[in-house]
């Protein structure tokens, strides 16, 4: 197995390719983004990511964040003005009196992202592929390399992250010398690349960028903001590292919701902080900043020699292209739309990933296998087939529902699950079963997941969660796709030539679950409150009653609907009364 890694100047993400599925790799609290911070404590131990970020505050001599931004360069570089040293030695980090270089610092996070994966798949891991930008050099890569090998891997391969986007999002399947333009705006860097497909393989037309502008500063244009709404004087630095870190948090609250209320208690010795703060506000102080990318993406463009009609495709990365203001410029300046289809800060570690998995040999055999020859779901109440993936999905895909319990102390849920194309459970193929258990529930209580991932190989896996609990099961079916095709057809003829058989069935099944649930509820109600009716109200709502029940076990399906209805009608102001009662109580 070999890992994907996207080692940013912000966040990084490790995943691995498993059984058809990548898969980015959570931290024991449930974060795929562990912040690329190093902090070293004076006994010598290392913490990183979120812990490390917290410590940054408190003790910035021995904390280093993007230091990115110094793999692999010389004093003299671009990043390295205002450091000591003699011009062109390479980049040192004085920290607790030792001279680290980037690349031990950042071998500090690749170290991290091996040990959340490994206690995630529970075996170790040595080899690995790992991100960087397009515009960096040979001493750039190989200082990454060494980064990655000081952290106990084989480094497979050195990947652009534009390129490993553009996998992430499928533009590998596009026609042959498409053009593809990757517009990444991240935490403190943005670049925009252009690529073109060339027999299957991404090459960079052109990339250009600005390493000192990102989120940060939308960051800090919105803490400029909230002081000058708030009037507040000098801050202390710890306030102002307070106030910065609730301006990057209503920045990214902001990009789903229009307002809301940012309050910090003690901000300034006892006064505390409390302001509103919309959307349209913040987007006035972002605007100038987001559109200094446009000019790098005109030159990218012109370098390319392509006009931006000759764009296939615009895709986002990078986490601060979840700003709305963001993707509104980025679709004015290519005139087009882009791509919104994955997630912007986890598009590069996806396509790592991928990468990974071809590496494998894992992924050449996507196109042999292509669609679900016949739908696959589970039996619901009632002995009812539900579909969970159609016939005819393209493979692999991922597919799930939510289901609850329909008695009412139900403690178990059996998972039957079932291919084909008929209404009625029976009349499909039984794959397989399995029970989930969860503690005793009132009707409609329990919540049940179900997903069904289906890999390139045609390997069905079921897996069942109780939500409230956070117990599940998976189960895993390797005949799901291997049906001869005479098969297939019997079943397509049958579904057919039952349809309209079929179909009332579920009619009836549906109508028949709906009179079991109400003839008792009829009779309860009546028995608490038939003395409050015209006793000839009583009298009707019984024949009505009897009449559902007749037709129940007549097994005509039409009468059962009428009657049903009919009862739901004379029921109406015994309904009504039961709730008036029960507001009452
Ligand atoms: P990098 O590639 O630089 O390591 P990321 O792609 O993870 O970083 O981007 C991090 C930046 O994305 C941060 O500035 C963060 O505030 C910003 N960001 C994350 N989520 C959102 C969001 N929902 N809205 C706006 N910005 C966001
Ligand atoms: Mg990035």
């Amino acid at each position: 197995m070999i890992a994907g890694i996207d080692l940013g100047t912000t966040n990084s993400l490790i995943g691995v390719y498993d059984s058809g599925f990548p898969t980015l790799l959570a931290d024991a609290d449930g974060n795929r983004l562990t912040p690329s911070v190093v902090h070293y404590v004076a006994n010598g131990s290392v913490l990183v990511g979120r812990e490390a970020r917290r410590m940054e505050a408190l003790h910035p001599e021995s904390t280093l964040s993007s230091v990115k931004r110094l793999i692999g360069r010389r004093l003299g570089d671009e990043g390295t003005e205002g450091m000591t040293g003699a011009m062109g030695s390479a980049v040192t980090l004085p920290i607790r009196g030792r001279n680290l270089t980037p690349e031990e610092v950042s071998s500090e996070i690749l170290k991290r992202l091996k040990a959340i994966a490994e206690t995630r798949l529970g075996h170790p891991l040595s080899q690995a592929v790992i991100t960087v930008p397009a515009y960096f050099n040979d001493a750039q890569r190989a200082a990454t390399k060494r980064a990655g090998e000081l952290a106990g891997f084989t480094v497979e391969r050195i990947l652009a992250e534009p390129t490993a986007a553009a996998l992430a999002y499928g533009l590998d399947k596009l026609r042959d010398r498409s053009k593809v333009a990757v517009y990444d705006l991240g935490g403190g860097t943005f670049d925009l690349s252009i690529l073109q497909l060339d027999n299957g393989v991404f090459e960079v037309l052109a990339t250009h960028g600005d390493t000192r502008l990102g989120g940060d500063d939308l960051d800090e244009a919105i803490a400029t903001l909230i002081a000058r709404k708030a009037k507040l004087g000098d801050l202390t630095p710890e306030s102002s590292i307070r106030l910065t870190e609730s301006a990057r948090e209503a920045k990214e609250r902001l990009s789903t919701e229009e307002s809301l209320t940012i309050r910090l208690p003690f901000l300034s010795g006892s006064s505390s902080l409390e302001i509103l703060l919309t959307r349209g506000e913040i987007e006035e102080v972002c605007d100038p900043i987001i559109r200094r990318t446009r000019a790098h993406c005109l030159r990218s463009l012109e370098d390319a020699g392509l006009k931006a009609e000759d764009l296939d495709q615009v895709i986002l990365v990078g986490g601060s292209t979840r700003m709305p203001l963001v993707q509104k410029s980025v679709a004015e300046i290519f005139a087009k739309e882009p791509n919104l289809s994955q997630h912007p800060d986890e598009a590069v570690a996806l396509g790592a990933v991928l990468q990974a998995a071809i590496l494998e040999g894992n992924l050449q055999h996507v196109t042999l296998l292509d669609v679900t020859p016949l739908s696959l779901g589970i039996e619901t109440f009632g002995g009812l087939m539900n579909v969970i993936i159609p016939r005819n999905t393209t493979i692999p895909t991922k597919a799930g529902e939510m289901f609850t319990n329909a008695v009412a102390g139900q403690s178990g849920m059996t998972i039957t699950i079932l291919q084909g194309e008929r209404e009625m459970s029976a009349d499909n193929w039984k794959l397989g079963s399995f029970d989930i258990l969860f503690p005793p529930a009132p009707k409609g209580a329990a919540r049940v997941g179900v997903q069904f991932s289906l890999d390139a190989n045609g390997i069905l896996e079921v897996l069942a969660r109780d939500t409230t609990a956070g117990t599940e099961k998976i189960v895993e079916i390797k005949s799901a796709v291997e049906v001869s095709d005479e098969a297939v057809e019997a079943m397509l003829a049958g579904s057919l030539e039952h349809a309209f058989e079929d179909m009332d069935a579920r009619i009836f099944t549906e109508a028949r679950l709906k009179a079991e649930e109400m003839l008792p509820a009829v009779e309860a109600a009546l028995e608490q409150l038939a003395g409050d009716l015209p006793p000839t109200e009583v009298t009707d709502i019984r024949a009505k009653s009897a009449e559902v029940t007749s037709a129940l076990e007549a097994n005509e399906t039409t009468r059962l609907k009428q009657a049903l209805s009919a009862l739901d009608q004379a029921t109406q102001t015994l309904a009504t009364k039961l709730i008036e009662r029960a507001m009452k109580g």
